[in-house]
């Protein structure tokens, strides 16, 4: 019976998602659900070895036996996602003539113009932008440390690397992480018009930006750590919030 089974461990199922490149094994998609290869029924125990992920799809398709076991456990043992190096690409749906982004506390506002709450560098990590057809898009390039991109979102395409320790996608909420409680990203899409992030953990050379529970922090070039939380901020402008004392495009914070 369902009811009675047991919940699969979180670290056991943290390594299923790891193996699996966080998606589906057929098919790569960052949604999914955890599939036992040899049905529970038959073999009612939580076993690593058995355990993949499948998306929404494959799991019916298997389940109404258009898809059969052995080509999963031939997919398990090489996930789509592995070895590509990254998941498939996950359309986001935002839409509509405005736009909100909570950044750490806060909280951006822009009414049918690009809204883009930082320019770190001379580079913008994260962005809503309206298409020619005045469509919203969200586009974000957040680098892991050692500057490679670890999430890459064009005009809505999410696409994660498929090399960090652990990536969520539960509900609205994706996470990832380095480690046990070390944070890399983590943002909440609520459509049709905002982001939330709520953890952020980014460098650019000497400048380290990062966002937790108690707002936007930025430390360097130098030892000064700046914060930001509470703010408010609506308008059509760029850059609201600029990390380069040599870029000055008013009316936006310069820290
Ligand atoms: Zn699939």
């Amino acid at each position: 019976m369902v009811g009675d089974r047991e919940a699969i461990k979180a670290e056991m199922q943290r390594q299923v998602r790891q193996w699996c490149g966080f998606g589906c094994v057929i098919c790569g998609c960052p949604l999914y659900i955890y599939e036992h290869m040899v049905e529970y029924a038959e073999n009612p125990v939580h076993e690593r070895e058995n355990l993949t992920l499948l998306c929404p799809l494959h799991e019916l398709e298997k389940t109404k036996g258009l898809l059969s076991r052995t080509d999963v456990q031939a997919a398990n043992r090489e996930p789509f996602n592995r070895s590509r190096g990254v998941t498939d690409p996950y359309g986001l749906h935002f839409s509509g003539g405005r736009c909100e982004m909570l950044l750490g506390g806060n909280r951006f506002l822009s009414e049918g113009r690009r809204l883009v709450p930082m320019l770190v560098n001379n580079q913008e990590p994260i962005a809503f932008d309206f298409n020619n057809d005045g469509h919203l898009e969200l586009n974000a390039s957040i680098p892991d440390r050692s500057g490679e991109v670890a999430l890459l979102i064009v005009a809505n395409e999410i696409v994660l690397a498929t090399t960090a320790w652990d990536i969520t996608f539960i509900g609205t909420r994706l996470t990832l992480r380095h480690g046990p409680g070390d944070f890399q990203f983590e943002a909440s899409f609520q459509v049709p018009d905002r982001i939330d992030i709520t953890r952020l953990d980014m460098r650019y050379g000497d400048t380290h930006v990062w966002v937790d529970p108690q707002g936007l922090h930025v430390r360097g070039p130098g030892p000064r750590t700046r914060d930001l939380n509470g703010t408010t901020m609506a308008g059509g402008f760029e850059h609201a919030i600029a990390l380069d004392s040599r870029i000055l495009r008013p009316p936006g914070i310069h820290l």
